[in-house]
């Protein structure tokens, strides 16, 4: 049983009352947004039927002009009309495009949200229109990056449309921030909308770094609880304890190991520093739990208070591995900037 919601499709739109195509763009049908409110899962897509003009969509765009005149199906009929389907296509951004190649600029918002300009960069790609939104791009561009840089599903989608109209400089400031601020529960989104090989990237530097921030603790907790896998690489001896009485230096490291496990607790980094735990976290929260550990540890007379501070060193490195993180371009990504920035007049100087 279809939708009860589901609205009727709306009237042809005239691009060109001349226009010798009609394309219906979309499909009328339920859809669930991937970047919706938990609440606002439902809603419905309507298709659009655009008169144009085939000769205008050819001249701006070689895809369009090899889909209409290039023998295949969309090619008009000998006889009759002349419909092609884009049903994969949304109506709201494709109207965009189309008024931008029939010079119906009312047809062009001046003011646009985030997914919105997502959309449009999608076709702009798609059908290699891209140099078409050079008056546009850095308008739309600052009142998305004004309204939602810092969110993360705002940043996945940001990602996209930097890349597409060619917007450097945004695009390495998204990469990092995402490498910083990714969730767990999202890396899927991330690698559906982003250039090849990006979201690796993003996803190897989150986990490098979260195993950086926490490769002191381990070592801390490896050599107090007699496992220290790096003894051998770093010559260190079991334990913390300085004393060489080894009854008097177990029971100052057992004390240690106890107060540590319970300072990592508090800061919601407990059981068992496992990097699995910490990889559901984003790099920022396990540097700021991190950095609210306070080891409390007692001191059993004078003689151990060299013991402790080892462990307060363990923490003093947090700032500087996260400062550290840098996302850097390859040089074929440098040379899709230079293209594409050529094309919006946004290319770094
Ligand atoms: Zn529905
Ligand atoms: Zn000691």
């Amino acid at each position: 049983m279809p939708c009860p919601g589901l609205p009727s499709e709306p009237a042809t739109v005239v691009f060109d009352d001349d226009g010798d195509l009609v394309l219906n763009v979309g499909s009328t049908k339920c859809v669930r947004y991937p970047f919706g409110d938990a609440q606002v899962t439902h809603s419905h897509n309507v298709a659009s039927a655009f008169r144009v003009c085939s000769r205008s969509m050819a001249r701006a765009s070689p895809v369009w002009k090899r889909m209409l005149f290039g023998g295949f199906a969309e090619s008009k009929p000998p006889s009759g009309d002349w419909v092609v389907n884009l049903p994969d296509d949304l109506p709201q951004s494709m109207s965009t495009l189309l008024g931008i190649v029939h010079a119906k600029f009312d047809d062009v918002p001046q003011t646009i949200g985030v997914q919105e300009l997502f959309d449009i960069a999608v076709l702009a790609d798609k059908y290699d229109l891209t140099h078409l939104l050079k008056p546009w791009a850095r308008l739309w561009l600052d009142q998305v990056w004004e309204n939602g840089s810092k969110q993360y599903l705002s940043a996945i989608l940001q990602l996209w449309i930097t890349w597409v109209l060619g917007d450097q400089s945004r695009f390495v400031a998204f990469a990092h921030y995402l490498a910083l601020n990714m969730q767990s529960e999202y890396p899927f989104k991330l690698s559906l909308f982003t250039p090849p090989d990006v979201a690796d990237r993003i996803i190897k530097i989150h986990h490098v770094t979260i195993a950086k921030l926490l490769r002191p603790w381990e070592e801390v907790i490896f050599q107090l609880s007699g496992e220290d896998p790096y003894a051998a690489s770093n010559g260190r001896r079991r334990g913390r304890c300085s004393l060489s009485d080894n009854d008097k230096a177990s029971e100052c490291n057992m004390l240690l190991l106890r107060y540590l496990k319970r300072s990592f607790r508090k800061a919601h980094l407990y059981p068992e520093f496992a990097r699995s735990i910490m990889l559901g976290k984003t790099v920022c929260t396990v540097a700021q739990n991190l950095k609210s550990i306070i080891i409390q540890t007692p001191v059993l007379d004078s003689d151990h208070e060299g013991c402790h501070r080892l462990m307060k060193e363990a923490g003093s490195e947090i700032d500087q591995i996260v400062g550290n993180v840098k996302f850097t371009l390859t040089e074929a990504e440098l040379t899709h900037f230079r293209a594409q920035g050529l094309k919006t007049g946004l290319g770094q100087k």
